[in-house]
């Protein structure tokens, strides 16, 4: 089973209530070939919710909101949540949304909540590599798609 961000399957649970839509991951859910999960969602948290970036404190990653409230705990819940759904399924790839502090499997943003970019997994994309989930986000996917 393959496991996808939620918002890209279609899913309105973007921090903003809007989502992701790609048509080529809505279908492979449909087909019953992936798993639309959101991590933020799990872990609790309401739709629409506030911004939120990943921020170096005492030299942990944090999850921070843009008015500085630690919600670091309620990320690692949903993380929790989806790691393990993927160890149930023998889950062994996903396609994550990509910049997302939960998501992300490349870039993130900086935590500065000036639109920079860094390089950088999210809390989940993180969890889910070191389980030897292979990662995609939704543009390097559309380019291998014809494997799936
Ligand atoms: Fe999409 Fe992941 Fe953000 Fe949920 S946490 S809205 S699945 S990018």
């Amino acid at each position: 089973m393959i496991i996808v961000s939620a918002c890209l399957a279609g899913i309105k649970c973007r921090y903003d209530g809007k989502d992701n839509l790609v048509p080529e991951i809505q279908k492979m859910v449909l087909e019953g070939k992936a798993l639309p999960l959101c991590p933020e969602e799990l872990g609790g948290l309401p739709t629409p919710r506030i911004s939120c970036e990943i921020r170096k404190i005492n030299g942990r990653n944090s999850v921070v909101s843009e008015k500085g409230e630690d919600l670091t705990r309620e990320f690692q819940t949903g993380v929790d949540k989806v790691a393990k759904i993927a160890q149930i399924l023998d889950c062994k790839t996903a396609i994550l949304k990509s910049r997302s502090p939960s998501c992300g499997s490349d870039q993130i943003y900086d935590g500065s909540f000036s639109g920079k970019l860094i390089p950088g997994k999210g809390l989940c994309a993180s969890a889910l590599k070191e389980q030897g989930v292979q990662l995609f986000n939704e543009e390097n996917f559309l380019k291998e798609k014809h494997k799936y």
